[in-house]
């Protein structure tokens, strides 16, 4: 019996679904009855911008070596950052760290969406995530994916931003009581695994009876977003500076794009044709390449410039890493180095 438009019935069949086709995560670990909710944080905060197969392993080293959001809270920012790098992002992790220490200063977590979303880092979407999954709280974790699948049930066709305060209020109401968290991550499963962007299943899916695009026939058409404005892209320079086998290295200002990581030397990044970069200190550079690398608000094209010295330079900032013990830098700089020192 198709129920297109009239979702009222469809908590029952996606938890139906969830249950027995939920998929099986290292973050869904039970903590007696409950999730635990520094692992639900943790995990949230690694997955915004990431894959779960890319994620899954630094949630594990993570979680391994800091076990608690107490032992979190405790650890070195250098060591937090360097264990971090390769997710991108950076400012997340700083503030993962601020958020660590304001739990452990506080004693445990604030348990209500309202709360969780005044600490630094997290915002609606985690807030509601924790909330219903950690403290079976009935809030909504509202992400990308569970957009594209409500744009998707209820055929959504006017202007996106409008769409968008309708479906969030839309699948607050459909928040089961008696199990938001499982609610929550039926969503995330739905639009992981069966509704996926381009390709959606809907042979296999749980609320397929529900869904107006499917009753069209061109599901993956939805969510009708606004087309998107192109990045603009910078242009700069990393400088790769080698003496007897060693790199130079400098520490990033905290504020700022990558602030606090470890990083090779760089040029301003700026905007327009390029330009010829200038170095951190004379010597020999010679061009090796471009790398390219894609950040939220630009894309960046980098020269990357290498000198073997005789002698270190004097009143250079920075410190030295032997050429096979760098480790941990952020990915634009790690593509640099590599492109710099293969071969
Ligand atoms: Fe998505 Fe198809 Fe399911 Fe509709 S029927 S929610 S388009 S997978």
């Amino acid at each position: 019996m198709p129920k297109h438009g009239d979702l009222n019935a469809l908590p029952a069949d996606l938890l139906a679904w969830f249950d027995r086709h939920g998929r099986d995560l290292p973050w869904r670990t039970a903590l007696g009855e409950r999730r635990d909710p520094y692992r639900v944080w943790l995990a949230e905060i690694m997955l915004q911008q990431t894959t779960i197969p890319h994620g899954t392993p630094y949630f594990l080293t993570f979680t391994q070596r800091w076990p608690t959001v107490e032992a979190l809270a405790a650890a070195k920012d250098e060591d937090v950052m360097t264990a971090w790098a390769g997710l991108g992002y950076y400012a997340r992790a700083r503030n993962l760290l601020k958020c660590a220490r304001e739990i452990a200063a506080r004693g445990s977590w604030p348990e209500t969406a309202a709360e969780l979303k005044k600490l630094p880092g997290i915002g609606p979407y985690t807030a509601g995530a924790i909330a219903a999954i950690a403290f079976n709280q009935p809030a909504a974790a509202v992400d990308g994916n569970v957009d594209r699948v409500f744009a998707r049930l209820l055929a959504l066709k006017g202007d996106w931003a409008e769409e968008k305060k309708r479906l969030h209020a839309q699948v607050e109401r459909l928040v089961p009581e008696d199990r938001p968290g499982d609610f929550a991550e039926a969503l995330m499963d739905l639009g992981a695994t069966v509704c996926t962007p381009t390709r959606p299943n809907c042979l296999i899916c749980p609320v397929s009876a529900y869904c107006l695009a499917k009753a069209e026939g061109e599901p993956e058409r939805y969510p009708i977003k606004p087309p998107k404005k192109a990045k603009p892209i910078r242009r700069g320079a990393a400088f790769v500076a080698v003496h007897k086998g060693e790199v130079l290295l400098q520490r990033r200002p905290d504020k700022g794009l990558l602030g606090g990581m470890a990083g090779l030397p760089t040029s301003d990044w700026v905007e327009g044709e390029r330009s010829d970069p200038a170095p951190p200190f004379k010597a020999a550079w010679g061009e090796v390449g471009e790398v390219r690398h894609v950040f939220t608000h630009f894309d960046l094209r980098l020269t990357v410039m290498r000198a073997d010295l005789a002698r270190r330079p004097a009143k250079v900032e920075g410190f030295w890493v032997p050429l096979d013990e760098v480790e941990g830098l952020p990915s634009v700089f790690a593509k640099a180095f590599r492109l710099a020192t293969s071969g």
